[in-house]
Formats: C-alpha cells, structure tokens, sequence
C-alpha cells in the first residue's frame, strides 16, 4: 500500500494537548528559525519522504522533522521527543498554544553519535 499520507505536525503534536482540546493546526505553530526569527509552520515548505521535513520557507533550514520513532525502540538522547508511535525531531525551538518544546541538539543527526 502506497503511504501517500502526509504526516503533519499539528497532527502528532495534538496528542501533546489536553484531553478535548481544540485540534491543533499548523498555523499555529511557531519554530525559531536561527536565520529568520519567529516563523509560522504553515509558512514553511514540507518535503514528504519516509519522514516529514519542514523547512523555512524563507532561509531553507531544516527546522523540523516528523518521523517514525527509532526502529531499535533505544532511546537516542536529545534527538527529539516521542508522541505515540511519532517523533518530533525539532531542530528549533517550538512554540504552540502556550507550550514550547526546547530544541532537540541532536534532531538532525542522521547517526547515533558513541
Ligand atoms: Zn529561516
């Protein structure tokens, strides 16, 4: 079967809401890009490939990456954060609803480091 879904990351980052909160959407989620300042997720390009990778619309840094949680279930420190079956690989800080998930210094290895 042909996985043509996009994973977005209002999606997975739902599940870090309150039970019965509102659905989250994209443009509501706010990264810090380096280059930029403050950018709004829905004003960056996404690529979809095995994961999601979202990158400034502006600069073209990779700021954040939704992807599959590692396939050894080892936990690979500072690389990003697990929701259910989903990790949030931000490279950024993030920033929703009043929440911010701290950069993940690891988030865009592509190896796990020692
Ligand atoms: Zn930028």
């Amino acid at each position: 079967m042909a996985d043509t879904t996009v994973i977005r990351a209002c999606d997975v980052l739902n599940q870090a809401l309150p039970p019965g909160s509102p659905p989250l959407s994209d443009n509501e989620i706010s990264e810090d890009c380096q280059t930029c300042g403050e950018v709004s997720l829905s004003s960056c390009s996404v690529r979809q490939a095995v994961e999601t990778t979202y990158s400034c619309g502006k600069c073209g840094n990779p700021l954040l990456i939704i992807g599959a949680t590692n396939p050894d279930g080892k936990p690979w420190p500072g690389r990003g954060y697990r929701l259910k079956d989903f990790a949030v690989r931000n490279a950024v800080d993030l920033r929703f609803r009043g929440m911010i998930i701290p950069r993940s210094p690891a988030a865009l290895d592509i190896s796990r480091k020692g």
